[in-house]
């Protein structure tokens, strides 16, 4: 029989820009590491063993206390506007082990966070809390598993630990695993505190791990804005279509390949309401779930910015040519959410009234405070609940039913058309909190039953069932933080 190898083939090509751009650091080590959980699927994409990645050995390596092989650690340097103010940033509790090259070919960075104090960690103790590390590992595994392009987490390692907020927590590493973690906010801090040469590097490095087919464009780096452009326009329309609320989109926490990244206050709405925030610190709404939009096209432009300098010699003529990619983010946007919409209706083509007939559905949904997902899982199933607490909703259906009817397709492949494109559920808010009760007490089984659950969200599948109840309903409104 053939030994198994544990599979670690780490390079480090971040390393090849200049050195401002990170700085080495050592994980701090943990006393007591224990694992919580580790995700046999993404290891196996990794091309690790599962069993080893669990034996005492992984789990040290999951915790910071031992290096893979050809690790080389860095924090990586950033800055961002947050909230709209300019600040420098840089990972604070994360350190970047190195890129897994996966037997694909692809390449990964893989990251833990919450190993220990940086330059860049400000006050902060460096550490993270089990509770909100499960939470990310929850959420980010559930985005994947919804075709939401994302960060994924191979793993939650308790550190045995205290860790100081408002009460004393569980410590924990969680590692974070991404195409790359390069934000609007690396750019914006090679651009306001470093020379041009230095961005220019970082654009060059950018577009040939990302986006290696604009190496030969006349104009790579606008051509660059315009792939970010196109990315975000398709990241923001699955967020809208499945009603995600991410909570925190300040340039730092947004990624320049397009993956959903820095899962803190994020959630996912319950009631159809587009004002709606889940944010503690969100005061005024700018992150609610129908500003995404705009946002991201903010943030674009902040990124568009720091390129200036690249895109052309001339200011005016490298300004035109950055605003003219920006202002097609809401066209491309708006034909990827719409195109998303038609097929969670079941409509296989396209007529000029069904913009239309989505809105009228959101409006009704808006008035009688329906749920998001399980009002579209009604309409695939053909099953009333929801839709039936709508009273003018009958006028609305005649005129979907009649739209249907307009197109080719048989009352079976519409269903499965919908099936395809509503998920059966989310990670919902309450059920959320009750895996994280129980993991933190020490009992994981239902976060895992959970997380099954979440992986084939489009199979709708009798086990799933439990999980698709929104909460009861209380005065209080679902609160979420950051920075834990
Ligand atoms: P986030 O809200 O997770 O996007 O973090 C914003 C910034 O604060 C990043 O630079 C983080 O690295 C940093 N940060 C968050 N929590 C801590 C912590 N406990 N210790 C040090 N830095 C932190
Ligand atoms: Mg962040």
């Amino acid at each position: 029989m053939k030994a198994s190898t544990p599979g670690w083939a780490l390079v480090n090509s971040y390393l090849k820009l200049p050195e401002q751009f990170y700085s080495r650091q050592e994980p701090t080590p943990v006393k007591s590491p224990k694992l919580i959980i580790c995700n046999k699927q993404a290891a196996a994409e990794l091309g690790l063993e599962f069993n080893y990645l669990t034996s005492a050995e992984g789990v040290a390596i999951l915790s910071g206390n031992i290096k893979p092989p050809n690790a080389a650690p860095i924090a990586q340097a950033y800055a961002g506007h947050q909230f709209g103010y300019f600040t420098m940033l840089g990972d604070g509790r994360a350190l970047l082990l190195g890129e897994q090259l996966k037997p694909s070919g692809e390449r990964v960075d893989i990251q833990l966070k919450g190993s220990g104090r940086t330059p860049y960690s400000r006050g902060g103790d460096g550490r993270a809390a089990l509770g909100p590390m499960l939470r990310e590992y929850i959420i980010s595994e559930a985005m994947h598993a919804l075709n939401i392009p994302t960060t994924r987490s191979l793993a939650v390692v308790a550190t045995g630990e205290p860790v100081y907020r408002e009460t004393t927590l569980k410590g924990a590493v969680l590692t974070r695993l991404a195409k790359s973690h390069i934000r609007v906010g690396t750019f914006e801090f090679a651009a306001y505190m470093l020379s041009v040469n230095e961005l220019k590097k970082l654009a060059d490095y950018t577009i040939s791990r990302h986006f290696p087919d604009l190496l030969t464009d006349n104009r790579p780096y606008l051509a660059l804005l315009r792939e970010a452009v196109n990315r975000q326009a398709l990241l923001i329309s699955k967020w809208q279509l499945a009603g995600f609320i991410h909570g925190v989109m300040n340039t730092d926490n947004m990624s320049i390949c397009g993956e959903t990244i820095d899962y803190g206050p994020c959630a996912f709405m319950d009631e159809y309401d587009p004002k709606t925030v889940f944010s503690s610190i969100d005061t005024y709404g700018r992150y609610a779930y129908n500003n995404q939009p705009k946002i991201a096209q903010w943030n674009l432009a902040r990124f568009a910015e720091t390129l200036l300098p690249l895109i052309d010699n001339d200011a005016k003529t490298a300004k035109g040519y950055a605003q003219a990619e920006l202002s097609r983010f809401s066209g491309i946007f708006n034909e990827y959410w719409l195109r998303g919409m038609r097929l969670k209706l079941g409509l296989a083509n396209e007529e000029a009234g069904d913009k239309a007939l989505v809105e009228l559905l959101l409006e009704l949904m808006q008035k009688y405070r329906a749920d998001y997902t399980n009002t579209f899982l009604s309409l695939t199933f053909g099953t009333i609940e929801e839709i039936n607490k709508m009273a003018d909703f009958e006028e609305w259906y005649m005129q979907w039913q009649s739209r249907l009817r307009r197109q080719n397709t048989t009352e079976a492949s519409c269903r499965e058309l919908m099936k395809q494109n509503n998920p059966a559920l989310i990670p919902r808010n309450h059920i959320v909190e009750e895996a994280l009760i129980k993991a933190e007490a020490g009992d994981i089984s239902y976060m895992k039953g959970f997380l099954k659950a979440l992986r084939t969200p489009y199979a709708h599948l009798e086990m799933q069932a439990e999980y698709t109840l929104p909460a009861p309903k209380t005065d209080m409104a679902y609160k979420t933080f950051c920075g834990t």
